[in-house]
């Protein structure tokens, strides 16, 4: 099925985005998929005009109503799951399973967002003062932008625009400049959900709600200066986040910062290993090693090495690396050349670091222009810079402890703070890993992998990674402001503290 004909199964027509600025490629045989054009800085600020002018009418919407708009729009991606996800397949390389996957979590976090158009909570807050009643109330914030990576083209910006919708908030997005076309295809699909919901609900959802800009990093940047962005959730490398957040900080705009991870597990004497061999294959080469939660170090108990390390580096050799539309492949390509030589790079520091490096080549599939690797496992004397780095390939560093202090010491040891597992079955050592003393990142797991993360809890992690929060739980604070209300029905007029001032 080529571009044309998902775009067609989409309903989707993509003639008022070819230009000849932007080329849309597959990573699956580096052939072209599209040529785009591409925003300027004037145009993207004309497109964050008008969802401003969308948020003067989209606020005063009742929140269970723009809630009803976002079911609508889970219902379109549910129709259409096949196609948005054989477009991921295309465009970002995913298996096919894995395309599907982030449409899934699409249509997982608009259910979500629905029930929470209803549970946009405030508090009721006692008062010191007699006659007097306090709360709070959440009201929308405003346009919401929205940057993404090219390795989850399409659910990151479903986690941030299903709630901001539901917050009351329009989206502009830039989605990355590797992945515009399923960029093109989810923005045409809202598009539907919005004439679907007009048909029921005429006039009241505001045409601009949903804003797209595609380009490169020059208009993300009109994003991150507009004052008429209040909030910009970034996902990306920590050298973006940096960027972000200082233009951002300079107008005191608000950010959620969604960046590298470098994730580690222990492996204590008492693990499963039946267990361990599946998650860590699972968490290091799905996604050809390019999720931000991809499982990077293993930090394995001496008394386990030497039995653990030969099954996965026979789970590794054996795993089908090929082409991501085939039903039995569970690795993918690299998204491009600089992917895979990066790869390379990192391989050959670790080598003279002292690693002893399994796998790690490129595998020929018949296409010069695509990027397949077998992934690579390299045994470690030390965490070595090139250890404490995220390169975003599937490569797994494979680090030995001998007491449980130690295996935490190293864990933390690394400036990234996403995500984290233990594989034990002893209940100290759990409770510890997950205790305040314990890993310090923003995903804590007891023997599950790393990676797979659910949509009903915060998403995120700390240190380099950003210190963000999105997806579930209180997340959809961040998307609106908070108000805090003191009434006074008494007759008198008494100030708190018990400060005097009679006039
Ligand atoms: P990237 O940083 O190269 O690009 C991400 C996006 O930022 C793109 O849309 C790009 O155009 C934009 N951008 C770059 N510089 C910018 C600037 N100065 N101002 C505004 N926009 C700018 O990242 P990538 O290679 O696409 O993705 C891989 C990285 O993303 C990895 O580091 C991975 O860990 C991270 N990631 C993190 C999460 C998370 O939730 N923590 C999720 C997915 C990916």
């Amino acid at each position: 099925m080529v571009v044309n004909d998902i775009f067609a199964a989409l309903n989707v027509d993509l003639s008022a985005w070819k230009g000849d600025a932007l080329t849309a490629r597959s990573p699956r045989d580096g052939a072209t998929l599209a040529t785009l054009a591409v925003d300027s800085a004037a145009g993207a600020e004309r497109k964050i005009d008008a969802a401003h002018a969308a948020f003067l009418k989209w606020r005063t919407v009742p929140a269970p109503l723009r809630g009803e708009l976002v079911r609508v729009f889970g219902n379109v991606l549910r129709e259409n799951k096949d196609a948005l996800g054989r477009l991921v397949t295309l465009e970002a390389g995913k298996i096919r399973s894995e395309g599907l996957g982030e449409v899934q979590e699409m249509i997982d976090i608009c259910d979500f967002a629905v029930g929470l158009s209803r549970q946009l909570y405030g508090l009721t807050i006692a008062s010191e003062r007699p006659g007097h009643r306090m709360m709070e109330t959440w009201h929308p914030l405003g346009v919401c932008g929205v940057i993404s990576a090219f390795n989850f083209p399409v659910a990151v910006w479903a986690w941030n625009a299903a709630l901001a919708f539901v917050c009351g908030d329009p989206v502009v997005w830039k989605p990355s400049e590797k992945t515009p076309l399923t960029a093109i295809a989810c923005q045409a699909l809202f598009e539907q959900a919005l004439r679907r919901f007009d048909e029921a609900h005429p006039g009241v959802a505001p045409a601009g709600l949903s804003q797209l800009i595609i380009g490169g990093r020059d208009v993300g940047e009109a994003l991150t200066r507009s004052h008429k962005v209040p909030l910009v959730s970034a996902t990306g490398s920590v050298r973006m986040g940096i960027e972000v957040a200082q233009t951002l900080s300079k107008r005191l705009a608000r950010s959620i910062l969604e960046l590298g991870g470098n994730n580690g597990m222990i492996v204590a004497p008492s693990a499963d290993l039946d267990l361990v061999v599946r998650a860590v294959t699972f968490a290091s080469v799905g996604t050809a090693g390019q999720r931000c939660t991809t499982l990077r170090r293993l930090i394995v108990h001496r008394s386990v090495v030497d039995q653990l390390l030969p099954r996965l580096e026979k789970a590794f050799a054996s795993v089908k690396v090929g082409d991501p539309l085939e039903g039995d492949t569970l690795v993918g390509p690299l998204i491009d050349r600089g992917s895979f030589d990066a790869m390379q790079t990192a391989l050959a520091e670790a080598r003279k670091d002292g690693g002893q490096v399994t796998g790690g080549e490129r595998v020929d599939v018949g296409h010069d222009g695509a990027y397949y690797v077998r992934p690579a496992i390299v045994r470690m004397p030390a965490q070595t810079a090139v250890v404490e780095r995220e390169t975003f390939a599937p490569i797994l560093y494979v680090l030995v402890y001998d007491e449980f202090e130690q295996a935490l010491a190293v864990h933390n040891a690394v400036p990234q703070g996403l995500s984290s597992a233990i594989f034990t079955n002893d209940m100290r050592e759990a409770e510890q890993f997950m205790s305040a003393a314990g890993s310090d990142c923003g995903i804590v797991n007891v023997n599950i992998g790393t990676s797979g993360a659910e949509i009903g809890g915060a998403f995120g992690g700390e240190k380099e990674t950003g210190g963000g929060r999105e997806s579930g739980s209180d997340s959809w604070k961040n998307y609106m402001r908070r108000a805090t209300n003191t009434i006074n029905y008494s007759r008198e007029l008494p100030l708190a503290q018990g400060v005097k001032f009679d006039v």
